[in-house]
């Protein structure tokens, strides 16, 4: 969660003398600048920290992967070991389930197909 800036209690002591206004608005926007630095600052160092962490994650999946059989779930296609795929087997997976005629994306590419004709002809009879 992002902690908003907070401005306090505004000041009045400025009156009618506009010069006094710009310099209060001015300092008022360099702490407001201040505060969203210092959030941003944290928000990205978080951000490099669970990059890395991340990265490490991939490729803890990937040993894992590696040098086993891996099956979809939906139609039980097996690949593997790791010697007979030259990609990871996480990506090997990803690709057969774009192509599985039992996975449930296959439904909706096919239902997906269907609508896009259904819509062509929709806007043709305009
Ligand atoms: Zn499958």
């Amino acid at each position: 969660m992002v902690k908003r800036y907070d401005a306090g209690l505004l000041s009045d002591y400025g009156g009618g003398n506009v010069e006094w206004w710009q310099d209060y608005l001015r300092a008022e926007i360099e702490r407001c600048n201040d505060h969203w630095e210092a959030d941003y600052a944290a928000l990205e160092t978080k951000v490099r920290r669970l990059e890395g962490e991340n990265e490490g994650f991939v490729q803890w999946v990937n040993d894992l992967h590696s040098g086993m059989y891996i099956n979809c779930v939906y139609c039980g296609h097996r690949y593997g070991p790791s010697k007979d795929t030259p990609v990871s087997m996480a990506d090997v997976l990803k690709a057969h389930v774009e192509k599985c005629p039992k996975h449930p994306m296959s439904q909706l590419k096919a239902e997906n197909e269907i609508l896009k004709e259904e819509l062509r002809k929709c806007r043709e009879q305009k």
